[in-house]
């Protein structure tokens, strides 16, 4: 790599290199929606030493396809409609430029990363700090189920970036807490999510606090119409990067076991004692449902946790973090869960119950296959639910095959 484009100064010395604390490589085989790049580095975006300091501990060698494609346009300040498979890396191509332009002297918040989940939020933070640790800079969390008090108190020191859920930060902007009337980029990422219908009136009061100038970047594995509107209404001639067109379901292996309703407990025992999994996610379709399972799992002598949206905001942060660090191999949850969650060890993904749509079933079983790694997805699909099959099949474009008697441990396990 050149050290052309870095200049030298206090901030920059020459041998900035030497010192980096880098995790030990992932040699795991990796599909082409992560690995058909361009052969950019990250130093050719002309990145300061700090933030290229912790984009280099955070393992990251070079930019993925979407980062290649996001971080220059959304460093020239564009609006950017963005799409991209499930875990290919989106986050860090929105963070890395937003970093980037963040001025430390300046006190206000300059950037606003919208995400519609806690944990997504947890986890978007989590890496906002990393890529940012050597760059002096203050990252904060903000969203439902903590107290509103504590996010006053931290918004009292300055504060560059702002990771939230979309409640609590128009909440704080309507308090006069928050001051975004100066924050020259927002994101959304999840942006179909974020403009349904539930979303859509918050993230429209929020729009109307920033200034006029504003960049607005849009991150989301699926477009729907919903969306289209808030773009011609807000975005200015957005850039638009789609990264969707073949790579949807690659490195994932797709099987269905055809069963009756009572048959699903006997059919997950089998998959249990024959798969070799490192870590699975196992869906159902209600939050009853989830707490039944995951009883039956623990009795079948598995190790498992759940996830709903019913349980208090701690039960369901110990349990992602719990889940996300290993401590136990599977877990069932709710549709929740689907979003953008990151669990780099999840291998094997189970629709205990098959989704009602087509996008659902895209967001559950990207949860396996992680920035290009292979992956399992099962179906367990009763008598009911077979035109749902084929519809998705047909919806998604892609097969949907009877589950054989073994299945090769290099398809998943690699
Ligand atoms: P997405 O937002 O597309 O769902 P994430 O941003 O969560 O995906 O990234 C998925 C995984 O890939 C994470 O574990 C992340 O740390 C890793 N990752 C992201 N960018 C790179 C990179 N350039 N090189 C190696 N790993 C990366």
């Amino acid at each position: 790599m050149s050290k052309k484009n870095t200049k030298n100064n206090e901030e920059n010395p020459e041998n900035w290199k030497e010192n980096l604390k880098i995790p030990k490589k992932d040699t795991r085989q990796r599909t082409v929606d992560v690995t058909e790049t361009e052969g950019h580095d990250f130093e050719d975006y002309y990145l300061q030493v700090p933030l290229l300091k912790g984009i280099f501990e955070m393992g990251y060698e070079k930019p993925s396809p979407v980062q290649e494609k996001t971080i220059p346009v959304a460093l020239a300040g564009k609006d950017i409609l963005a799409r991209a498979k499930n875990g290919t890396g989106k986050t860090a191509s929105y963070l890395i430029p937003i970093l980037e332009k963040i001025d430390k002297k300046k006190k206000h918040i300059q950037a606003i990363v919208l995400v519609p989940i806690r944990e997504l939020a947890m986890q978007t933070s989590q890496i906002c700090k990393k890529l940012s640790k050597h760059m002096g800079i203050n990252v904060i969390i903000t969203t439902g189920g903590t107290r509103l008090n504590e996010d006053i108190m931290r918004l009292e020191e300055t504060v560059h970036v702002v990771i939230a859920t979309p409640g609590r930060i128009l909440d704080l902007i309507k308090k006069n807490v928050a001051d975004v009337s100066k924050t020259s980029v927002i994101v959304l990422d999840e942006a179909d999510k974020l403009l349904s219908q539930n979303f859509q009136s918050t993230i429209s009061q929020l729009i109307g606090h920033l200034p006029q100038n504003r960049q607005i970047m849009l991150f989301s594995a699926t477009f729907p119409i919903t969306v289209k509107y808030f773009i011609q209404k807000h975005l200015k001639k957005p850039h638009e990067i789609n990264l969707m067109t073949e790579l949807t379901l690659s490195g994932l292996t797709q099987f269905y076991a055809f069963v009756e309703e009572r048959q699903k407990v006997h059919c997950l025992n089998t998959l249990f004692s024959k798969l070799q999994i490192n870590q699975s996610i196992i869906f159902c379709n209600s939050v009853k449902r989830v707490n039944l399972l995951a009883k039956k799992i623990t009795e079948l002598g598995y190790s498992c946790y759940y996830i709903h949206s019913k349980m208090s905001q701690e039960d369901r942060n110990k349990v992602f973090h719990a889940f996300r660090n290993g401590a136990t191999r599977n877990l069932v949850c709710s549709d929740l869960f689907t979003r953008g969650i990151d669990v780099p060890g999840v291998n094997v993904v189970i629709n205990f119950d098959l989704p009602k749509t087509s996008e659902t079933y895209l967001h559950r079983i990207g949860r396996s296959g992680r920035f290009g790694h292979l992956g399992l997805a099962i179906n367990l699909v009763t008598y009911t639910d077979r035109f749902n099959l084929y519809k998705i099949e047909k919806e998604l474009d892609t097969e949907i095959q009877p589950i054989p008697q073994t299945i090769s441990t290099k398809l998943y396990a690699d």
